[in-house]
């Protein structure tokens, strides 16, 4: 019985960690680009803030599709019941 618990453990973390590191490399979707401009990411997820922080930084094509959305939304401040309604 105890191993069975360590065993779940250690796939739980396994699991955790890959799912963080394969985040790293996916394409952020246009939600998560424009909740992370529009500040939602920060308050509401530290750690994917972070993830996409580190792919905005190595990823040219989605800088270019943030670019894109800044163009087309008002910055943080001007922002969510504007943007939430059309979700
Ligand atoms: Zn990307």
């Amino acid at each position: 019985m105890g191993k069975m618990i360590v065993l779940i453990a250690t796939l739980a973390i396994i699991y955790y960690i890959g799912r963080e590191v394969l985040g790293a490399f996916r394409h952020l979707t246009d939600e998560e680009l424009l909740d992370y401009w529009a500040g939602r990411t920060k308050a509401e997820d530290r750690k994917a803030q972070r993830r996409f922080s580190e792919h905005l930084g190595s990823c040219e094509k989605c800088r270019d599709r943030l670019d894109e959305i800044r163009r087309d939304n008002s910055g943080p401040g001007a922002d969510a019941p504007m943007i939430e309604r059309r979700y």
